[in-house]
Protein backbone atom coordinates (compact mmCIF):
# COMPACT_ATOMS: atom_id res chain seq x y z
CA UNK A 1 0.00 0.00 0.00
CA UNK A 2 0.96 3.50 -0.50
CA UNK A 3 1.57 6.36 2.00
CA UNK A 4 0.03 9.29 1.10
CA UNK A 5 -0.14 12.84 2.43
CA UNK A 6 -3.69 14.71 2.89
CA UNK A 7 -3.86 15.99 -0.35
CA UNK A 8 -3.38 12.17 -1.49
CA UNK A 9 0.14 12.57 -3.21
CA UNK A 10 1.95 9.57 -3.35
CA UNK A 11 4.94 9.74 -0.75
CA UNK A 12 6.80 6.34 -2.02
CA UNK A 13 6.06 6.49 -5.43
CA UNK A 14 9.68 6.49 -6.16
CA UNK A 15 9.39 9.10 -8.38
CA UNK A 16 9.77 12.69 -6.84
CA UNK A 17 8.56 15.59 -9.01
CA UNK A 18 8.20 19.52 -8.79
CA UNK A 19 5.12 21.59 -9.66
CA UNK A 20 6.68 22.21 -13.14
CA UNK A 21 6.62 18.41 -13.91
CA UNK A 22 10.36 18.07 -13.38
CA UNK A 23 11.49 15.13 -12.26
CA UNK A 24 14.25 15.17 -9.24
CA UNK A 25 16.42 12.71 -9.22
CA UNK A 26 19.71 14.25 -8.66
CA UNK A 27 21.07 15.33 -4.83
CA UNK A 28 23.96 16.73 -3.58
CA UNK A 29 24.71 16.38 -0.75
CA UNK A 30 27.40 19.42 0.62
CA UNK A 31 29.04 17.48 3.94
CA UNK A 32 31.16 20.17 5.17
CA UNK A 33 31.07 24.10 4.65
CA UNK A 34 35.27 23.93 5.60
CA UNK A 35 38.03 23.78 2.89
CA UNK A 36 41.39 24.24 3.13
CA UNK A 37 41.25 26.51 -0.19
CA UNK A 38 40.26 29.97 -0.11
CA UNK A 39 38.80 30.45 -3.58
CA UNK A 40 38.27 34.56 -4.09
CA UNK A 41 35.37 33.61 -6.19
CA UNK A 42 33.92 31.27 -3.87
CA UNK A 43 34.87 32.24 -0.16
CA UNK A 44 35.58 35.53 2.26
CA UNK A 45 39.29 35.64 2.51
CA UNK A 46 39.25 36.24 6.33
CA UNK A 47 36.95 35.27 8.94
CA UNK A 48 35.17 33.19 7.26
CA UNK A 49 31.92 32.31 9.09
CA UNK A 50 31.35 28.27 9.60
CA UNK A 51 28.21 26.28 10.95
CA UNK A 52 29.08 25.17 14.81
CA UNK A 53 30.15 21.55 14.74
CA UNK A 54 27.02 20.66 16.37
CA UNK A 55 24.98 21.67 13.62
CA UNK A 56 26.72 19.75 11.02
CA UNK A 57 24.73 16.51 9.73
CA UNK A 58 26.57 13.27 11.37
CA UNK A 59 27.17 10.30 9.15
CA UNK A 60 24.25 8.57 10.37
CA UNK A 61 22.18 11.05 10.01
CA UNK A 62 23.01 12.16 5.96
CA UNK A 63 22.54 8.53 5.49
CA UNK A 64 19.23 8.51 7.05
CA UNK A 65 18.39 10.99 4.88
CA UNK A 66 19.46 9.98 1.62
CA UNK A 67 17.92 6.23 2.00
CA UNK A 68 14.46 8.37 2.38
CA UNK A 69 15.64 10.53 -0.92
CA UNK A 70 16.41 7.15 -2.70
CA UNK A 71 13.57 5.82 -1.59
CA UNK A 72 11.96 8.86 -3.02
CA UNK A 73 13.09 8.48 -6.34
CA UNK A 74 16.63 10.00 -5.89
CA UNK A 75 19.13 8.02 -8.45
CA UNK A 76 22.67 10.11 -8.62
CA UNK A 77 24.36 11.28 -5.18
CA UNK A 78 27.10 14.08 -5.48
CA UNK A 79 29.30 14.72 -2.71
CA UNK A 80 30.80 18.30 -2.23
CA UNK A 81 31.18 20.92 -0.24
CA UNK A 82 33.32 23.21 1.30
CA UNK A 83 35.84 20.54 0.57
CA UNK A 84 34.59 17.16 1.08
CA UNK A 85 38.35 15.14 1.08
CA UNK A 86 38.44 16.91 4.32
CA UNK A 87 36.35 15.50 6.44
CA UNK A 88 37.14 13.43 8.81
CA UNK A 89 36.03 9.77 8.18
CA UNK A 90 34.39 10.68 4.68
CA UNK A 91 35.42 7.19 3.32
CA UNK A 92 32.56 5.97 5.82
CA UNK A 93 29.84 7.93 3.75
CA UNK A 94 31.29 6.98 0.50
CA UNK A 95 31.60 3.16 1.38
CA UNK A 96 27.52 3.27 2.59
CA UNK A 97 26.35 5.19 0.14
CA UNK A 98 28.27 2.69 -2.78
CA UNK A 99 26.01 0.18 -1.37
CA UNK A 100 23.24 1.64 -1.97
CA UNK A 101 21.91 -0.37 -5.05
CA UNK A 102 19.03 2.10 -6.42
CA UNK A 103 21.68 4.64 -6.49
CA UNK A 104 22.84 4.39 -10.12
CA UNK A 105 25.88 7.13 -9.74
CA UNK A 106 28.16 8.32 -7.25
CA UNK A 107 30.48 10.96 -7.80
CA UNK A 108 31.96 14.00 -6.14
CA UNK A 109 33.36 17.33 -6.92
CA UNK A 110 36.68 17.85 -5.18
CA UNK A 111 39.31 20.87 -5.64
CA UNK A 112 41.70 17.31 -5.73
CA UNK A 113 43.99 18.25 -2.94
CA UNK A 114 43.28 14.59 -1.53
CA UNK A 115 42.89 12.61 -4.05
CA UNK A 116 45.91 10.95 -4.46
CA UNK A 117 45.38 9.83 -1.03
CA UNK A 118 41.73 8.90 -1.28
CA UNK A 119 41.61 7.29 -5.24
CA UNK A 120 42.10 4.06 -4.79
CA UNK A 121 39.49 3.86 -2.02
CA UNK A 122 36.74 6.01 -3.72
CA UNK A 123 36.68 3.45 -6.86
CA UNK A 124 36.46 0.44 -4.32
CA UNK A 125 33.78 2.75 -2.83
CA UNK A 126 31.85 2.67 -6.43
CA UNK A 127 32.93 6.60 -7.18
CA UNK A 128 33.53 6.06 -11.25
CA UNK A 129 33.73 9.49 -11.71
CA UNK A 130 35.21 12.74 -10.44
CA UNK A 131 35.30 16.37 -10.87
CA UNK A 132 38.21 17.89 -10.13
CA UNK A 133 38.00 22.08 -9.99
CA UNK A 134 41.47 23.29 -11.51
CA UNK A 135 40.80 27.00 -12.37
CA UNK A 136 44.75 27.63 -13.52
CA UNK A 137 47.67 25.40 -15.36
CA UNK A 138 49.77 28.33 -14.11
CA UNK A 139 51.05 27.71 -9.97
CA UNK A 140 51.15 30.89 -9.45
CA UNK A 141 47.78 32.06 -10.92
CA UNK A 142 46.89 28.96 -9.44
CA UNK A 143 47.96 30.20 -5.89
CA UNK A 144 46.58 33.24 -6.28
CA UNK A 145 42.84 31.95 -7.02
CA UNK A 146 43.29 29.72 -4.50
CA UNK A 147 45.36 31.29 -2.21
CA UNK A 148 47.09 27.70 -1.63
CA UNK A 149 50.65 26.67 -3.12
CA UNK A 150 49.07 23.62 -3.91
CA UNK A 151 49.02 22.60 -7.91
CA UNK A 152 51.39 20.20 -7.94
CA UNK A 153 49.36 17.92 -5.82
CA UNK A 154 46.29 18.32 -7.34
CA UNK A 155 48.01 17.09 -10.56
CA UNK A 156 49.70 14.00 -8.97
CA UNK A 157 45.70 13.35 -7.57
CA UNK A 158 44.03 13.85 -11.35
CA UNK A 159 47.23 11.15 -12.49
CA UNK A 160 46.38 8.85 -9.71
CA UNK A 161 42.69 8.90 -10.23
CA UNK A 162 43.11 8.50 -13.84
CA UNK A 163 45.97 5.59 -13.73
CA UNK A 164 43.08 3.70 -11.56
CA UNK A 165 40.72 4.35 -14.28
CA UNK A 166 38.01 6.77 -12.52
CA UNK A 167 36.68 9.15 -15.12
CA UNK A 168 37.53 12.79 -14.86
CA UNK A 169 36.23 15.88 -15.40
CA UNK A 170 37.79 19.50 -14.96
CA UNK A 171 35.82 22.31 -14.04
CA UNK A 172 36.79 25.93 -14.66
CA UNK A 173 35.61 28.90 -13.42
CA UNK A 174 35.95 31.29 -16.12
CA UNK A 175 37.47 34.74 -15.11
CA UNK A 176 38.47 38.00 -16.59
CA UNK A 177 41.77 38.53 -16.55
CA UNK A 178 42.64 36.01 -14.35
CA UNK A 179 42.45 32.68 -16.38
CA UNK A 180 41.39 34.39 -19.63
CA UNK A 181 44.11 33.83 -21.68
CA UNK A 182 44.14 30.08 -20.89
CA UNK A 183 40.94 28.78 -22.33
CA UNK A 184 42.24 27.22 -25.22
CA UNK A 185 45.32 25.87 -23.07
CA UNK A 186 42.88 23.94 -21.02
CA UNK A 187 41.27 22.58 -23.69
CA UNK A 188 44.71 21.68 -24.80
CA UNK A 189 45.48 19.62 -21.88
CA UNK A 190 42.29 17.81 -21.69
CA UNK A 191 42.75 16.40 -25.36
CA UNK A 192 46.62 15.24 -23.59
CA UNK A 193 45.38 13.79 -20.76
CA UNK A 194 41.54 12.27 -22.20
CA UNK A 195 39.66 14.36 -19.61
CA UNK A 196 36.45 16.56 -20.55
CA UNK A 197 36.66 20.26 -19.84
CA UNK A 198 33.17 22.07 -18.09
CA UNK A 199 33.96 25.99 -18.17
CA UNK A 200 31.66 27.35 -15.39
CA UNK A 201 30.86 31.23 -15.58
CA UNK A 202 31.58 33.20 -12.52
CA UNK A 203 28.22 33.07 -10.17
CA UNK A 204 27.19 36.40 -7.91
CA UNK A 205 26.91 34.84 -4.30
CA UNK A 206 26.90 36.90 -0.65
CA UNK A 207 30.87 36.80 -0.95
CA UNK A 208 31.72 38.01 -3.95
CA UNK A 209 28.76 39.90 -5.81
CA UNK A 210 31.08 42.48 -7.14
CA UNK A 211 33.83 40.39 -8.16
CA UNK A 212 31.67 38.48 -10.15
CA UNK A 213 30.29 41.14 -11.79
CA UNK A 214 33.95 42.91 -12.44
CA UNK A 215 35.31 39.32 -13.66
CA UNK A 216 32.24 37.46 -15.65
CA UNK A 217 33.22 36.23 -19.00
CA UNK A 218 29.79 34.66 -20.73
CA UNK A 219 30.55 31.33 -22.40
CA UNK A 220 30.10 32.96 -25.89
CA UNK A 221 33.29 34.43 -25.53
CA UNK A 222 34.71 31.52 -24.06
CA UNK A 223 33.67 29.50 -27.09
CA UNK A 224 34.93 32.00 -29.56
CA UNK A 225 38.27 31.84 -28.03
CA UNK A 226 38.64 28.58 -27.66
CA UNK A 227 37.38 28.39 -31.54
CA UNK A 228 40.50 30.21 -32.76
CA UNK A 229 42.48 27.42 -32.11
CA UNK A 230 40.31 24.31 -32.06
CA UNK A 231 37.33 23.52 -34.04
CA UNK A 232 34.47 22.48 -31.92
CA UNK A 233 31.29 20.28 -33.02
CA UNK A 234 28.03 20.57 -30.99
CA UNK A 235 27.07 17.49 -29.81
CA UNK A 236 23.81 16.33 -28.52
CA UNK A 237 23.12 16.00 -24.62
CA UNK A 238 23.59 12.46 -23.53
CA UNK A 239 21.85 12.95 -20.32
CA UNK A 240 18.42 15.40 -20.86
CA UNK A 241 19.07 17.26 -17.73
CA UNK A 242 22.35 17.83 -18.22
CA UNK A 243 23.22 21.62 -17.58
CA UNK A 244 26.23 22.36 -20.40
CA UNK A 245 26.12 22.77 -23.38
CA UNK A 246 28.63 20.44 -25.22
CA UNK A 247 30.85 19.98 -27.54
CA UNK A 248 33.17 17.81 -29.29
CA UNK A 249 36.79 18.90 -29.98
CA UNK A 250 37.87 17.67 -33.33
CA UNK A 251 40.33 15.20 -33.53
CA UNK A 252 40.11 14.47 -29.93
CA UNK A 253 37.86 11.85 -27.24
CA UNK A 254 37.67 14.66 -25.04
CA UNK A 255 34.41 17.69 -24.77
CA UNK A 256 33.85 20.53 -23.88
CA UNK A 257 31.45 21.71 -22.03
CA UNK A 258 29.77 25.18 -21.45
CA UNK A 259 27.91 25.77 -18.37
CA UNK A 260 26.10 28.98 -18.74
CA UNK A 261 23.88 29.76 -15.19
CA UNK A 262 24.06 33.54 -16.27
CA UNK A 263 23.97 33.42 -19.82
CA UNK A 264 21.42 30.75 -20.37
CA UNK A 265 19.94 29.25 -17.52
CA UNK A 266 18.94 26.06 -17.40
CA UNK A 267 15.92 26.10 -14.63
CA UNK A 268 13.96 24.00 -17.54
CA UNK A 269 15.88 20.78 -17.30
CA UNK A 270 16.56 21.57 -13.56
CA UNK A 271 16.60 17.60 -11.75
CA UNK A 272 18.36 18.61 -8.52
CA UNK A 273 18.12 19.56 -4.86
CA UNK A 274 21.01 20.10 -2.28
CA UNK A 275 21.44 19.05 1.20
CA UNK A 276 23.25 21.85 2.99
CA UNK A 277 26.21 20.59 6.00
CA UNK A 278 23.35 21.51 8.36
CA UNK A 279 20.57 20.14 7.20
CA UNK A 280 18.87 22.85 5.11
CA UNK A 281 17.38 21.10 2.14
CA UNK A 282 17.87 23.91 -0.83
CA UNK A 283 15.80 23.36 -3.90
CA UNK A 284 17.06 26.32 -6.36
CA UNK A 285 20.75 27.01 -6.04
CA UNK A 286 19.82 30.93 -5.76
CA UNK A 287 16.99 30.32 -3.54
CA UNK A 288 16.17 30.56 -0.01
CA UNK A 289 17.50 27.78 2.38
CA UNK A 290 14.16 25.91 2.71
CA UNK A 291 13.76 23.25 5.73
CA UNK A 292 16.19 22.00 7.70
CA UNK A 293 16.18 18.90 8.08
CA UNK A 294 18.79 17.98 10.88
CA UNK A 295 16.14 20.01 13.13
CA UNK A 296 13.13 17.59 11.94
CA UNK A 297 15.35 14.73 12.69
CA UNK A 298 15.51 16.19 16.60
CA UNK A 299 11.79 16.74 16.61
CA UNK A 300 11.75 13.21 16.61
CA UNK A 301 9.50 13.26 13.14
CA UNK A 302 9.00 9.94 11.47
CA UNK A 303 9.76 8.74 8.56
CA UNK A 304 6.98 9.14 6.66
CA UNK A 305 6.95 12.65 8.01
CA UNK A 306 10.21 13.81 6.70
CA UNK A 307 8.94 12.41 3.26
CA UNK A 308 5.92 14.64 3.42
CA UNK A 309 7.93 17.94 4.21
CA UNK A 310 10.14 16.85 1.20
CA UNK A 311 7.45 16.71 -1.02
CA UNK A 312 6.07 20.01 0.23
CA UNK A 313 9.33 21.99 -0.10
CA UNK A 314 10.13 20.08 -3.42
CA UNK A 315 6.50 21.54 -4.62
CA UNK A 316 7.47 24.80 -4.11
CA UNK A 317 11.00 24.55 -5.78
CA UNK A 318 10.84 27.59 -8.04
CA UNK A 319 10.07 27.71 -11.25
CA UNK A 320 13.40 29.53 -12.17
CA UNK A 321 15.76 31.55 -10.54
CA UNK A 322 15.55 35.58 -10.01
CA UNK A 323 18.97 37.27 -9.24
CA UNK A 324 18.66 40.86 -8.13
CA UNK A 325 21.89 42.79 -7.84
CA UNK A 326 22.75 43.07 -3.89
CA UNK A 327 20.29 40.01 -3.12
CA UNK A 328 22.10 36.85 -3.82
CA UNK A 329 20.99 34.41 -1.42
CA UNK A 330 23.90 31.96 -2.24
CA UNK A 331 26.86 31.12 0.08
CA UNK A 332 28.94 28.57 -2.11
CA UNK A 333 31.15 26.92 0.20
CA UNK A 334 28.09 26.11 1.81
CA UNK A 335 26.21 25.07 -0.64
CA UNK A 336 28.50 23.21 -2.83
CA UNK A 337 27.67 24.41 -6.34
N1 LIG B 1 35.81 22.22 -2.94
C1 LIG B 1 35.31 21.47 -4.03
C2 LIG B 1 35.78 22.05 -5.35
O1 LIG B 1 36.26 23.17 -5.38
O2 LIG B 1 35.64 21.34 -6.34
C3 LIG B 1 33.80 21.32 -4.03
C4 LIG B 1 32.98 22.51 -3.62
S1 LIG B 1 33.03 23.88 -4.75
C5 LIG B 1 31.97 25.02 -3.95
C6 LIG B 1 32.06 23.25 -6.10
C7 LIG B 1 32.23 23.95 -7.41
O3 LIG B 1 31.68 25.26 -7.30
C8 LIG B 1 33.68 24.14 -7.85
O4 LIG B 1 33.84 23.65 -9.18
C9 LIG B 1 33.87 25.62 -7.80
O5 LIG B 1 34.79 26.07 -8.76
C10 LIG B 1 32.47 26.12 -8.07
N2 LIG B 1 32.24 27.50 -7.62
C11 LIG B 1 32.46 28.02 -6.40
N3 LIG B 1 32.14 29.33 -6.37
C12 LIG B 1 31.69 29.65 -7.61
C13 LIG B 1 31.21 30.84 -8.22
N4 LIG B 1 31.11 31.97 -7.55
N5 LIG B 1 30.84 30.77 -9.52
C14 LIG B 1 30.94 29.62 -10.23
N6 LIG B 1 31.37 28.47 -9.71
C15 LIG B 1 31.76 28.47 -8.42
FE1 LIG C 1 37.13 25.45 -1.39
FE2 LIG C 1 36.02 24.52 -3.61
FE3 LIG C 1 35.32 26.90 -2.61
FE4 LIG C 1 37.72 26.64 -3.65
S1 LIG C 1 35.76 26.41 -4.75
S2 LIG C 1 37.24 27.62 -1.68
S3 LIG C 1 38.21 24.57 -3.14
S4 LIG C 1 34.96 24.97 -1.67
Amino acid sequence: MSDMDEKGRILNSRVLKDNEGRVIDYLRISVTDRCNFRCFYCMPQERVHFFPSNDILRYEEILYLADIFIEMGIRKIRITGGEPLIRRNILFLFEELGKRERLSELTLTTNGTRLSEYAQDLKQAGVRRVNVSLDSLNRETYKRISGIDDFERVIQGIEASKDLGIKLKFNVVAMKGINSDEFSDFVKFGIEKEIDIRFIEVMPQVYNNRIAEDLFVPSKVIKEEIEKVFRLEPLPASDPSSTAALYRIEGSVSTVGLISPLSHPFCSRCNKVRLMPNGCLKTCLFGKEGINLKNLLKKGMTKKELKKEIVKAVLKKPQKYYLNKGKVNLVMHRVGG
